[in-house]
């Protein structure tokens, strides 16, 4: 028997997509009419983008921080960094904002897929060595969810191969790894502000580094790649506009501000629904040991099919239906390579390029290849996660989820 809910049946939780999952506020209101009063709105001549910057890079012990327009533009920013010969190899993980991909394409490199650990649905050390070769440029790291990766072996690794790191810290700001922060062990990191990430500023990225030869060309990369300053300034390489803006940065500098709150009081509603939902029998729980400060962009359960009927999908009907909680089972549905800019190589025009560079290994999507991806993708079920929850929507959560594994499960409910 489970005990009553004794909650109301459907409580409203705060949602990231709105103002009652952010910390937006006064601070950012007084910095915005700062910046329309004064009128400098872009970053070349204004001081909000530059003082995030700083603030930003000091937070993180990092030498560099560039804002970008993007998530996306700062990772795309990263990979022009790193400078790829068409055809290079980038290795990344098959589970992945598709942002963290296509920048890939438009530097003329080739993503190589590697597989994952299907628990924590993050790359690890033996995935990506399995696909590395002779044409590896760069290894992009992703820390899913907030959960670090175990850089550990992932570094030592790359390190022994002289392969630079790029972390794809999005999802996982103020998570850290034997105590450092995700985005100061790889050789460049990034970060994105979209509006569902821990702070925002709708859209705008963050890239940082301490190897200033990656600073420089980041720097140039977000500005046309016009040297500034330069005694002799010139457009040097095919490069973009990329920068942030100022009312960006009036936000972004406001939000930093918040960032520790976010990231603290989601680890501390994560703490405890662990507690409230440990012990159940075919339910894995985000919890992989000290090595590990996991800053829960998301909360993912597991579920395993077998002693939990229905799955993941079939838990995730119920939350729905009974409780109005909407999570994702199967996150982003497939793999990446299963949709169609790569299935079918979809790019410039009819070209395929750079996909007409590829070793065949390189492009090799097949499924036997990604057990841990498929298995992963299967038993995920993604919880929406938020630093405005308080324990009455944790208790909700918690309450929902055990009576929907109990029906699922068979249990009489009075
Ligand atoms: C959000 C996200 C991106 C892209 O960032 P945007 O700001 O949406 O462009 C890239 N990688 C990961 C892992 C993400 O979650």
């Amino acid at each position: 028997m489970i005990e009553k809910l004794t909650l109301p049946r459907q409580i409203s939780l705060p949602s990231d997509q709105d103002a009652t999952g952010r910390t937006l506020g006064d601070e950012e209101i007084r910095f915005l009419a700062d910046v329309i009063e004064k009128g400098v709105l872009t970053s070349t001549k204004g001081n909000y983008v530059k003082e995030f910057e700083r603030q930003f890079a000091a937070r993180l012990g990092v030498q560099h921080a560039y804002c970008a327009s993007h998530g996306t533009a700062a990772l795309h920013v990263a990979y022009a960094a790193i400078d790829p010969e068409p055809g290079d190899e980038f290795v990344t993980t098959s589970i992945t904002d598709m942002g963290a991909l296509t920048p890939i394409l438009y530097q003329g490199a080739i993503p190589v897929f590697c597989d994952v650990d299907p628990r924590t649905l993050n790359v690890t050390a033996e995935t990506i060595e399995r696909v590395l070769s002779p044409r590896t440029k760069a290894i992009i790291v992703t820390h899913l969810f907030g959960q670090p990766c175990d850089m550990g072996p992932i570094m030592e690794l790359a390190r022994s191969r002289n392969i630079p790191v790029i972390e794809d810290c999005a999802q996982a700001f103020g998570a850290r790894y034997r105590g450092q922060l995700v985005g100061t062990m790889g050789d460049i990191a990034c970060f994105s502000l979209q509006q569902g990430k821990h702070i925002t500023t709708g859209e705008g990225g963050v890239v940082v580094t301490n190897r200033d030869d990656l600073a420089r060309r980041s720097y140039l990369y977000i500005n046309k790649a016009w040297g500034y300053g330069d005694p002799k300034p010139d457009h040097y390489f095919l490069a973009l506009n990329y920068r942030m803006n100022e009312i960006s940065g009036a936000v972004a500098l406001a939000q930093l501000g918040k960032l520790d709150f976010s990231v603290n009081a989601r680890i501390e509603a994560a703490k405890q629904l662990t507690a409230a939902l440990s012990g159940i029998p075919g339910l894995g729980l985000p919890e992989f040991g000290s090595d590990y400060v996991h800053s829960y962009w998301k909360y993912c359960l597991t579920v395993d099919g077998d002693r939990i009927p229905g799955g993941a999908v079939g838990l995730a009907k119920e939350l729905k239906e009974q409780f109005g909680i909407f999570s994702a089972p199967r996150y982003i549905q497939k793999p990446a390579f299963r949709c169609q800019i790569f299935a079918d190589q979809v790019t410039f025009g009819k070209s395929r390029f750079p996909f007409t560079l590829a070793r065949p290994e390189a492009v090799d999507y097949s499924e036997g290849l990604f057990s841990g991806t498929f298995k992963g993708l299967n038993d995920v079920l993604v919880l929406p996660w938020n630093e405005n929850y308080a324990q009455q929507h944790v208790d909700f959560i918690a309450e929902a989820v055990k009576e929907s594994i109990s029906k699922l499960k068979g249990d009489v409910d009075g």
